[in-house]
């Protein structure tokens, strides 16, 4: 997928803002978002990856200055500790995380785009969706299809050192066990429960912490514009997802979702599914069409989806991600 707040150059020959008023250079100029500032910032921190401390045994682990801002969230249990995505792949994660916890280390992702799973070849241990479409995004990502992401003015000021701009790609990898809707993992002394929800991509997975009300959401929510686009989106899949989230969301406090904020109060997630059924019933237009890509803001949640995905239609998926 591309940049959240602004359509960069791996998605358009020409920097062009979704919604007026906002450029990634003026998210740049403000960092850290609102949502991170009030959270206590990590000594795990390094130069390109900011570690926020979102909650009791999680540490979010944020790229702010790329503008895809993607967030790892690290859970740690008693026993091990379970590590929700591996970022961009820009610069190694392993080294920041084990800066946090001597912990084993599991890896599962959100879902298997590339802004997701590009530090999982650091680990051995990882967790996976049994589908095609996970599979064939196991063989990594090419340069060309993720060069834009590197590009000069993905970045807020230059590119980081140690980052081939010219060669960057995300490193195949592969899954040692593979998970299922409604499977708990055991971190000793906290239970995450996974919810495979699929929409964003058919892989999709949540993770609940039902003790502590924590919800993590990956790309199905996040704080920021929702990206409903790609070929292998499906929107009726989506709305089934949002609706079972909801029905769990009063017994949560926080969402955290795998972009740009990392940790938001709940009740988002019924905001989405109000402004969802309005997007899907055809009655709203979009403020902007660009390139295929239609932007809307309904009652403050934004979607950029397309017609083929508004009409319901799906990509062919066994082959992996579109790199849409
Ligand atoms: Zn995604």
């Amino acid at each position: 997928m591309c940049s959240m707040l602004v359509i960069l150059s791996s998605c358009m020959s020409e920097e062009t803002t979704y919604i007026e008023d906002s450029s990634f250079a003026d998210i740049c100029k403000n960092l850290p978002v609102e949502a991170n500032r009030k959270l206590t910032l990590s000594d795990a921190s390094s130069d390109w990856f900011q570690v926020y401390e979102a909650y009791e045994g999680i540490y979010s682990i944020v790229e702010s200055y790329q503008f895809q801002m993607s967030i790892s969230h690290l859970i740690l249990g008693e026993k091990r500790a379970l590590l929700f995505d591996t970022g961009m792949g820009i610069l190694p994660i392993k080294p920041i995380v084990e800066r946090i916890t001597n912990l084993p280390i599991t890896v599962l992702n959100s879902h298997t785009h590339f802004d997701h799973v590009g530090g999982n070849a650091e680990f051995a241990e990882i967790l996976a969706i049994d589908s095609l479409y996970t599979k064939s995004n196991m063989q990594g990502f090419k340069h060309e299809e993720i060069a834009g992401d590197v590009a000069s003015d993905a970045f807020c000021g230059e590119a980081p050192i140690g980052l081939n701009i010219n060669t960057y790609h995300t490193r195949s990898w592969s899954a040692n066990g593979y998970v299922s809707d409604g499977q708990e993992i055991d971190l000793g002394g906290r239970l995450l429960e996974v919810m495979h929800v699929p929409g964003h991509t058919p892989d999709a997975v949540a993770l609940v912490d039902r003790e502590n009300g924590l919800l993590f959401t990956g790309d199905t929510y996040y704080d920021d514009n929702l990206w409903l686009f790609s070929p292998e989106t499906n929107l009726d899949d989506y709305t089934n997802t949002i609706d079972r989230l909801v029905k769990i969301e009063d017994k949560i406090k926080y969402l955290f979702g795998a972009h740009t904020s990392a940790r938001v109060d709940a009740g988002k997630l019924a905001q989405v599914k109000a402004s969802l059924a309005k997007l899907r019933s055809g009655n709203i237009s979009p403020v902007k069409k660009i390139d295929g890509r239609q932007i809307y803001q309904i009652d403050g949640v934004n979607f950029v989806t397309s017609k083929f995905a508004l009409e319901g239609k799906q990509g062919d998926t066994s082959k992996g991600a579109s790199g849409l």
